[in-house]
């Protein structure tokens, strides 16, 4: 039952991004080449002289991160568009080059959780940029995928700076009360990991309902040498 309504929305997603998104550019030339940088594998940040990762100054709750790329254009660009310009088949590229980087990084059993949308904010903005990127993340992976999660209405964390980032509340993101994931490893979709906060709050409510292991996919990462005081001034605590 739950995976027919999945199913009618994916449908009805992609029926809409036919008739809205016509008038994008080719999805692999507006996205480009891939390119492979080094990161590292517990916060994502880009391993190179400009950046630096917080690894020794927190405690993660996820084991590791897959990550296509910085954010910067133009994958930042295509992700805004995606999400705000309901640019589908951007999505599904993005998703699909993501998957393919998660295949076999991952025990054949795990599953692929999409980050949650408050259902007002997906209602206005007329896509799921999150649940359109893990469908095509466990199409690729030869993975499954479910939604055992759900998020109250809260601002959303584009428009907010680090440190209100860190504020968003251990409750705004919780479990259905049906949902276990008893001993399954899961791989949490988003499309951008900033502060973490969100994947945090993410990931505590997936180990609340039993998850073994948290491997995050992101699409992009944002690196702290844009903005370093404020991140690491952030506080973890809560
Ligand atoms: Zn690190």
């Amino acid at each position: 039952m739950k995976r027919t309504v999945m199913n009618c929305l994916d449908e009805l997603e992609e029926i809409a991004a036919y008739w809205i998104g016509r008038h994008f550019p080719r999805p692999d030339i507006a996205l480009g080449d891939e390119v492979d940088e080094p990161f590292c594998s517990w916060c994502g940040q880009t391993e190179d002289v400009l950046s630096f990762c917080t690894c020794g100054t927190r405690t993660l709750p996820w084991s590791r991160v897959i990550r296509l790329g910085s954010y910067k254009p133009p994958l930042s660009t295509c992700l805004i568009r995606g999400k705000y310009s309901r640019w589908y088949e951007v999505l599904e590229l993005i998703g699909h080059r993501l998957g393919r980087r998660v295949r076999g990084c991952v025990p054949p059993h795990t599953v692929v959780v999409p980050m949650p949308m408050p259902y007002l904010r997906w209602w206005f903005r007329g896509i799921n940029h999150s649940a359109v990127l893990a469908k095509y993340v466990a199409q690729s992976a030869g993975l499954q995928r479910c939604n055992p999660l759900l998020r109250k209405e809260t601002p959303p964390q584009a428009g907010l700076s680090a440190s209100g980032r860190t504020r968003l509340k251990i409750n705004t993101i919780r479990s259905f009360p049906w949902a276990n994931l008893r001993g399954k490893p899961v791989v949490l979709v988003d499309d951008v990991l900033t502060t973490g906060r969100t994947l945090e709050v993410a990931s505590k409510a997936l180990k609340s309902i039993g998850a073994s292991t948290i491997t995050v996919a992101v699409a992009a990462v944002t690196n702290y040498e844009e903005s370093p005081k404020k991140v690491i001034s952030a506080s973890f605590t809560h």
